[in-house]
């Protein structure tokens, strides 16, 4: 038993034990720290001194039980790169349950914290690396804005697992309001248990989405609704993924979150030269998850959403329509947000095309992404006192005369709209630090010899991505040579 006292409140973890099976966390022997999210500590109004109490280490590491924590671990099913695969569950990440928080309710989740039912031959265990690289990109993803699981900390041990080589274990402490997938979903309808089909909108709608949970709704009606809730939260999630150049790596239906939020950070990747067929995922040969087809696939994903939902909805044709919508949906978020990063307040015919022309020049000379939209923004705000702004934003390019045109067509449009508050606007919505591969690199390189400073001066820098961190600059360029080598597969 441990000094600290939380608000347990169970709402998934009282659905009973179709949906989850209890199931302690094993311990991970000699805990110790590697990371700790205190930004996060203070937005769920958590006692101060969380981080220094040794008891607090010890449950995070899944070494002790907090008082009144009843873990469980979770079973779903999905499909995998396209192909249906049959029941899954948290084969290594243990809930410890769900607490009030002044965030509301959130449940926090060990993941790595050993063997579950769910665990298949794996061994419930993750890497310190995979840990630090979730810790980092989902607090990264909320610093930008972008829905996300959150990251409390990272516990480390000497204890040594196997991958393609021998790695130290640790554990990373996931928070979110609900880690329910649409894999969820499509495990309960795949072996006909409609019932629990039910129970889990239900339980949706009323604990996540209050407007929804508000109205009278029938099943069918409800079942819909969160559908088109959950449609909507996922066009807008891709447009925030394309907007800002990430790539998930594994859009897999188990790892696609009901409340369209960016969940199970693995071979992840922020674009460093744009590459519209960037794949990030080294065991993704088809390149099914390729940086363009993100929108696609969660479409696809979706749609094995409302497979999953049809004995709820019956009528084939409302669900269609629903899913019809993520058409426009996606596009015009997209559309919007680009408009945003280029710092065009009103909307004109020729946006798109003038974006898809970027794009495709930006593609031809792999320009550094996070880069060419920091410098744009930098140079809108000189432009009405400097006639060269836009020098560093063509120095990135190897086709200046291609880009000049482009950059023409550019100030034209800007003509109709607000410069002085364009550029400003534009430097609060492009980022200038992303986590780029080699940035996560540096700070795991540095965590196996046991030196975590980099790992949490990172997390500062990335939580707060807009501003200007002068003594990081080096942490804003250009990836090096060695980072195109940096291979991430699903091993985690
Ligand atoms: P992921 O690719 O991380 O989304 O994992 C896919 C499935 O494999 C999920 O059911 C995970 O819980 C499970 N899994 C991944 N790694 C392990 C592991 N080391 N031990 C047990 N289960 C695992
Ligand atoms: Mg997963």
């Amino acid at each position: 038993m441990t000094n600290i006292t939380l608000d347990w409140q169970p709402k998934f973890g009282n659905l009973g034990e179709t949906f989850a099976t209890v199931c302690p966390p094993t311990p991970l022997p000699d805990p110790i720290w590697v990371a700790q999210n205190e930004a996060l500590r203070d937005e769920l109004g958590l006692h101060k001194q969380l981080f220094t109490d040794e008891s607090f280490l010890l449950a995070m590491a899944g070494s002790t039980l907090l008082d009144g924590s009843k873990p469980k671990a979770s079973v779903y099913s999905g499909h995998q790169f396209g192909v249906w695969a049959g029941q899954l569950g948290d084969g290594r990440a243990i809930s410890l349950g769900e607490i009030h928080t002044r965030l509301g309710i959130q449940d926090i989740q060990l993941k790595g914290a050993g063997p579950t039912p769910y665990s298949r031959r794996g061994d419930g265990r993750a890497v310190l690396r995979s840990s630090i690289r979730e810790f980092l990109c989902s607090e990264a993803m909320f610093g930008l804005g972008i829905p996300t699981t959150r990251a409390l900390c990272v516990t480390g041990s000497p204890a040594k697992v196997y991958r393609e080589e021998l790695e130290s274990a640790a554990v990373v402490a996931r928070v979110s309001p609900s880690f329910v997938r649409f894999g969820h979903f499509e495990h309960f309808a795949s072996i006909g248990n409609i019932d629990a089909v039910r129970l889990l909108v239900h339980h949706v709608v009323n604990e996540h989405m209050p407007s929804l949970a508000d109205q009278t709704l029938d099943d069918k009606q409800l079942a819909l609704a969160l559908l088109n809730e959950t449609t909507h939260r996922t066009a807008s999630l891709m447009a925030h993924w394309q907007a800002v150049g990430f790539c998930h790596g594994v859009m897999n239906t188990d790892n696609m979150s009901i409340l369209g939020l960016t969940l199970d950070y693995g071979p992840f990747q922020f674009l460093d030269g744009f590459n519209a067929n960037h794949i990030c995922n080294h065991s993704d040969g088809q390149g099914r998850y390729a940086y363009a087809k993100q929108p696609q696939i969660a479409y696809w994903n979706l749609f094995c959403l409302a497979q999953a939902l049809m004995p709820i909805i019956q009528e084939q044709e409302l669900a269609l329509q629903v899913l019809e919508t993520y058409k426009s949906l996606y596009p015009n978020t997209y559309d919007m947000r680009m408009r945003t990063k280029l710092g065009l307040t009103d909307t004109q015919a020729n946006d798109r095309a003038l974006v898809q022309d970027l794009f495709s020049l930006m593609d031809k000379d792999r320009v550094d992404y996070p880069l060419f939209w920091r410098r744009l923004s930098h140079a809108v705000c000189e432009s009405s006192k400097n006639a060269h702004a836009f020098d560093p934003v063509r120095d990135l390019f190897i086709h200046r005369d291609d880009m000049d045109a482009w950059l023409k067509r550019y100030a034209l449009r800007l003509e109709t709209c607000d410069k002085n508050r364009a550029g400003a606007d534009m430097l609060r919505v492009n980022p200038k630090f992303v986590l780029r591969n080699h940035l996560g690199e540096l700070a795991i390189r540095q965590a196996k010899t046991g030196d975590y400073s980099m790992v949490q001066s990172l997390l500062q820098v990335l939580q707060t991505p807009f501003d200007e961190h002068p003594m990081h600059e080096a942490w804003a360029g250009l990836a090096p040579e060695w980072a195109s080598g940096i291979e991430i597969s699903c091993s985690s």
